[in-house]
């Protein structure tokens, strides 16, 4: 079973959605609009992932 994690995007606010793993909470994934990578990881709500940028720049 999968189940599909839907996640916002930090930088555009794009609405994206990945297909993981039944039992999975953590996954990376890439925003389809402007292609930043993102760590997710599963909250409370199953189907509204939390999504933190991904960056080799030192913010
Ligand atoms: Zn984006």
């Amino acid at each position: 079973m999968a189940l599909t994690a839907e996640w916002i995007c930090t930088r555009c606010g794009s609405t994206n959605r990945l297909l993981v793993p039944d039992g999975a909470t953590r996954a990376t994934d890439e925003c389809v609009a402007c292609h930043t990578r993102h760590a997710l990881e599963a909250d409370a709500r199953p189907v509204r992932w939390r999504a933190r940028p991904l960056g080799n720049k030192a913010a």
